[in-house]
């Protein structure tokens, strides 16, 4: 491993690793207020790629966008119990405006349920107006204790899916539909494997019927829940009272679902794939996939080299290709690479005056740190398939790390707590569905039921034990720490 100028290891201290590698890739910055993150450009620039890749998406499954506002009013809370519960201890409420006390304090939104299903309400009559597939991208404001920039931060941005359907079934295949994109987001843009199932009624969503959710594994081995949707029944069109006309003329109230990503995810790719010398960004979502490096000594080679690097980014910008020419001045090319490995940028492209009269440059993949020489004639396709390569690489080195942390062996609760007390992982173990066994479990060991698995990610061998009380298993469970 080459020098990496004294970054904590991740083996040394996984999270001191995190938050360095924040701050020398300059992704985020600690804000004067108390658990808020500045997002910096070369952070916000991923975050832009995500939410660009993720809104295509949305629309192609029939979503507009709309905006909501960013105050709700106080009351409006209050009007789903478990809502309420859920998020009343994390709300931030401003009573004062304009130099006066407000009639009604106002709540900055957690989440925007509440207000959103009262404009529903006004919106929708008929059957004819449903389903309604609305997205906003906004910024949320939930209080929180214990801060750490992107995954868990007082105000965060995100984007929060909110749906009316005419029944039940149509809700929930629209939940599972959402749970899906964010599943092919992940793997096929953040080279992030996901288990999807749903999560125990300890863990849903506050108002929520049921809750589904995309697990990740980071490198600590600790779980990373992703992203999040909700079949969130019939619970907010009653507090609401959106209801709608039946095609034969009774009145109903509208299913509904909602589902949310957020700069979450940027700590996620961070933590997924970096290693000990920064930033380790996967090509589909990195702000340049190519940064060329001139190199030169004198004046007349500097020019040369400048015009051939600025010919070499059209031709790659020509194919789809983000690149980018470093021209700064007073700085040598060494220190150059090791700022761009740093910040993650998946390959470097070097350039000097002999490769130029040899018609060749030399390409240095981020991920495995790999070198080759390639003729310039074809550098756009060969610049192309490399970046597809990482992308697959990076995909493939990811899941291989999550099986390899994760164990499928009959488990017995001892056995589950010696995991759980040294390296961690995944577990996969029998439930017999009772919230008290998945609470002493917590207790005892902080591990916690991450979702029961989806069909496809279940083991072969079903079960058939509680891992805790040791009664008859009704589900299989997937077991880890988690941020
Ligand atoms: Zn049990």
């Amino acid at each position: 491993m080459a020098d990496n100028k004294g970054l904590t290891t991740r083996a040394a201290d996984f999270s001191a690793w995190y938050n360095e590698v924040i701050a020398r890739a300059e992704l985020a910055d600690y804000s004067p207020v108390r658990g808020c993150m500045v997002i910096r450009p070369n952070g916000y620039a991923i975050w832009e790629q995500m939410q660009r890749a993720l809104d295509q998406m949305f629309k192609d499954t029939g979503h507009q966008n709309a905006y909501f506002p960013l105050f709700i009013p106080q009351s409006f809370l209050a009007r789903e119990a478990e809502h309420v519960e859920g998020f009343a201890p994390e709300v931030a409420v401003v009573t004062h405006g304009g130099g006066k006390e407000l009639d009604e304090p106002l709540i900055i939104r957690p989440t925007s349920e509440t207000i959103i299903y009262a404009m529903y309400a006004k919106w929708i009559q008929s059957y004819r107006d449903l389903p309604v597939l609305i997205n906003q991208w906004a910024n949320v404001v939930r209080w929180e204790m214990r801060t750490r920039l992107f995954l868990r931060t007082t105000e965060f941005l995100w984007q929060e899916g909110h749906t009316a359907h005419a029944t039940e079934a149509e809700a929930e295949e629209e939940t599972l539909r959402m749970l899906g994109v964010y599943r092919t987001f992940m793997e096929q843009w953040m080279a992030m494997p996901v288990i999807t199932g749903r999560k125990t009624d300890s863990e849903r969503f506050a108002g929520a019927l049921r809750t589904y959710s995309c697990e990740a594994l980071m490198q600590d081995n600790k779980a990373l829940q992703a992203s999040t949707s909700h079949n969130l029944g019939q619970n907010f069109a009653r507090a609401f009272e959106v209801t709608f006309q039946t095609a034969s003329g009774d009145l109903d109230h509208v299913w509904s679902t909602s589902w949310g990503a957020s700069t979450r995810l940027v700590g996620a790719l961070i933590m997924t794939h970096s290693d000990d010398l920064g930033l380790v960004c996967p090509p589909r979502l990195a702000q340049y996939q190519v940064v060329i490096v001139p190199i030169y000594k004198t004046a007349e080679e500097r020019a040369t080299l400048l015009e051939a690097s600025d010919r070499l980014r059209k031709e790659l910008s020509g194919g789809g290709i983000r690149a980018h020419v470093d021209t700064r001045e007073g700085m040598k090319p060494g220190a150059k690479y090791y700022e761009w490995e740093l910040r993650g940028i998946p390959v470097r492209l070097e350039i000097g005056p002999r490769d130029i009269d040899a018609n060749q440059c030399v390409l240095v993949r981020r991920d495995n740190r790999v070198k080759r020489t390639v003729s310039l004639d074809s550098i756009g396709e060969d610049v192309a398939d490399l970046l597809n390569m990482i992308q697959t690489d990076m995909t493939v080195a990811a899941f291989e790390r999550r099986e390899a942390n994760s164990h499928r062996e009959s488990m017995d609760y001892d056995r589950f707590r010696q995991i759980m007390e040294g390296d961690g992982g995944f577990v996969y173990a029998g439930f017999c569905g009772s919230p008290e066994c998945e609470q002493s479990i917590k207790e005892e060991t902080k591990a916690t039921i991450r979702v029961l698995p989806d069909e496809e990610f279940r083991s072969a061998e079903t079960p058939t034990r509680c891992l805790k009380c040791g009664s008859k298993s009704v589900a299989e469970a997937l077991w880890a720490k988690a941020y």
